[in-house]
C-alpha cells in the first residue's frame, strides 16, 4: 500500500492521526469530517494514497466501485434521513479550481435534517 509520509490523510488511514471511524475495510477508511457542514458530514477515503480525482486511473475502477457502493450504506448508518425526503450530498472537490484543500482522494457525504434550509 502506497502512502505519503507528508499526506494527513494517509496518516488518519495508517491510525497514526485519530479519527472517529465510520467504516473500515483492508482498502477503505470512512470517518467524520473535523469541521462538518451539516449533521452528518464524513469522509471516505481509499487507504493507499491517490491525489485527487483527476489522478484515477482504469486499475482504480474496482476500489472507485466499492467506495461508490459504501455510500449509501454508511448514509443510513450515519443518520441520513431516507430517500427522497432525505437524502445526502455527495462531493468530491478536486484541484484547486474544484476546492480541493486535502491532496489525497476523498468522497465528501453531507446530510441529515438541514432545519435552516426551511427558515
Ligand atoms: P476538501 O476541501 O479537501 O474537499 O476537504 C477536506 C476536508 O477534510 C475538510 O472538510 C476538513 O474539515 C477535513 N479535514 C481536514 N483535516 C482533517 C483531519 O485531520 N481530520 C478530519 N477528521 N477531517 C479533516
Ligand atoms: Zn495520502
Amino acid at each position: 500500500m502506497s502512502h505519503d509520509p507528508n499526506c494527513i490523510f494517509c496518516k488518519i488511514a495508517e491510525g497514526k492521526i485519530p479519527s472517529k471511524k465510520v467504516h473500515e475495510d483492508d482498502e477503505i477508511l470512512a470517518f467524520h469530517d473535523i469541521h462538518p457542514w451539516a449533521p452528518v458530514h464524513f469522509l471516505i477515503i481509499p487507504k493507499a494514497h491517490i491525489t485527487s480525482m483527476a489522478h484515477v486511473e482504469d486499475s482504480h475502477a474496482a476500489l472507485l466501485g466499492k467506495m461508490m457502493a459504501l455510500v449509501p450504506k454508511l448514509a443510513k448508518q450515519e443518520g441520513c434521513r431516507p430517500y427522497p425526503e432525505g437524502g445526502f450530498r455527495l462531493v468530491c472537490n478536486t484541484g484547486g479550481d474544484g476546492g480541493q484543500e486535502v491532496p489525497h482522494l476523498h468522497f465528501h457525504v453531507i446530510g441529515g435534517p438541514r432545519p435552516w434550509l426551511k427558515g
